[in-house]
C-alpha cells in the first residue's frame, strides 16, 4: 500500500500522512467585516492522501474540468493526537506549518452542489492537494498574523493576514477535534484567504506563506 508522505525540514524521515482536513472559506474580505457574524460552525471536507503532490510539481487539472481555481492556504502538520480537545490544546499539537494549494474545480462543484450530490470529484482527485515541506511549528513565531500572498502570471490574487480568519486556528482545530480525531501526520488546511481566481494551462504560480515558505510552479498544458 501507498504512503503518502510530507517533509518536516529537521527531521530525517518524511512524515506519513493520514488524512488531510479542510475548513470551507475562512477569511473575511476586508478587515473592516471582522465584527460581522460569523456562520453557525466551521464547515469541514476532507482529502485523501492520494491528493497531495509537491507544490513544486505542475498542477494538473482533470479532463473534466473547464474552470479550476486556486485556493492558497496555511496548513498546519499535526504533531500529536487530538480529540475533542480545547483551543489551549491546539498550538502543542502541532509540529509544523506549510504552504499548500487547495485545487478546486469550480465547474464541477457548482454542478455536484446544485444537484445536492457530494462534491468530493471536484476538491479531492489526484493533485488536488499541493503542498510545501513543513517548516518547524517553532519557526513561525506568531501564525495568527503572516501573510498570504498568491500571484498568478505576476498578477496579485491572494494578499492577506492570517489575522482575518473568521475561525482562528485553534478554534477551528478544536472544532475539527470533535468530528475527526486528528493524529501525528494529518495534515489541517485553514481556508483561504480572498483573492480566489481561475488557473489556466500554462499559468505561472508565485505562492508565498511569511516565515513558512516562498513556492514557484506552474499549471500543466493539456
Ligand atoms: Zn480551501
Amino acid at each position: 500500500m501507498a504512503v503518502h508522505s510530507v517533509t518536516l525540514i529537521g527531521k530525517s524521515d518524511p512524515v506519513a500522512v493520514g488524512k488531510i482536513v479542510c475548513m470551507g472559506r475562512n477569511y473575511v474580505a476586508h478587515i473592516e467585516e471582522l465584527n460581522n457574524a460569523r456562520p453557525d460552525r466551521p464547515m469541514f471536507f476532507i482529502k485523501p492522501t492520494t491528493a497531495l503532490q509537491s507544490i513544486e510539481q505542475p498542477v494538473r487539472i482533470p479532463p473534466y474540468s473547464k474552470k479550476a481555481r486556486h485556493e492558497l492556504e496555511l496548513a498546519a502538520l499535526i504533531g500529536k493526537p487530538l480529540r475533542n480537545c480545547k483551543e489551549s490544546d491546539v498550538m502543542a499539537a502541532i509540529q509544523g506549518w506549510g504552504v499548500a494549494l487547495d485545487v478546486t474545480l469550480q465547474d464541477v462543484q457548482d454542478e455536484l452542489k446544485k444537484k445536492g450530490h457530494p462534491w468530493e470529484i471536484a476538491k479531492g482527485f489526484d493533485g488536488s492537494c499541493p503542498v510545501s515541506k513543513f517548516v518547524p511549528a517553532s519557526q513561525v513565531p506568531n501564525p495568527q498574523d503572516i501573510l498570504v500572498r498568491m500571484k498568478v502570471n505576476g498578477q496579485m490574487r491572494h494578499n492577506d493576514s492570517t489575522k482575518l480568519m473568521i475561525w482562528k486556528i485553534t478554534e477551528l482545530i478544536a472544532d475539527a477535534s470533535r468530528y475527526f480525531t486528528l493524529e501525528p501526520g494529518d495534515i489541517v488546511l485553514t481556508g483561504t484567504p480572498a483573492g480566489v481566481g481561475s488557473l489556466e494551462p500554462g499559468d505561472d504560480l508565485d505562492m508565498e506563506i511569511e516565515h513558512v515558505g516562498h513556492y514557484h510552479s506552474t499549471v500543466a498544458k493539456g
